[in-house]
């Protein structure tokens, strides 16, 4: 089922996800709607907070990415319950956009390399180490579960020329092929 996604401006999208346990109810179809929700809207990555769910669980498939690094062809995966252990390498922009906040691409600046411990869909623990664009669709999607934005990342000059712009995201004014819930919209 192809669900809405949450909107910059809604107070779920600025909580800390809570971690799951394998008794978490319909976690497969939740997993299968990201994942039907994510190719939608052509999205390489999704957090369960833009689906309106404060948990920690994140699809990812860099395939699109895959001109650019090769290894991204195939970098597909489920996420649960992920930690970010440790970031390192020197910071490196990357033109990032993100499906709930819609219209907007900006440069943002991350470390290179980060080691990351989660669980996959049947509950097998990983510890691995990422970099390139793996490393950062992973940084990008992580922060939702921190309840953080990329726009967040950005210099306060940058964040006040875009000011505007999100306020019209607020208002549920922006043009998007997929489903979004806003704030401040009846929709
Ligand atoms: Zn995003």
């Amino acid at each position: 089922m192809i669900l809405p996604i949450v909107a910059y401006g809604q107070p779920i999208l600025r909580k800390i996800a809570q971690d799951i346990d394998k008794d978490y109810p319909d976690l497969k179809k939740i997993i299968a709607d990201m994942w039907e929700t994510m190719y939608f809207s052509h999205g390489v990555g999704l957090a369960a907070p833009q689906i309106n769910k404060s948990i920690r669980l994140i699809v990812i498939d860099a395939a699109p990415y895959g001109d650019e690094d090769e290894r991204a062809k195939n970098f597909k995966k489920v996420f649960l319950n992920p930690k970010i252990i440790r970031e390192e390498g020197e910071e490196w922009a990357f033109n990032e956009g993100c499906l709930s906040v819609p219209e907007i691409r900006e440069d943002v600046y991350r470390k290179s390399t980060l080691t990351i411990q989660y669980y996959d869909e049947n509950w097998n623990f990983f510890e691995e180490t990422y970099d390139g664009v793996m490393a950062r669709v992973i940084q990008h999607e992580y922060d939702h579960l921190q309840g953080m934005l990329f726009v967040d990342r950005l210099s306060s000059l940058r964040k006040m020329m875009l000011k505007r712009r999100l306020n019209d995201i607020l208002m549920g004014k922006v043009h998007t092929d997929y489903r979004m819930l806003f704030v401040n919209s009846k929709r």
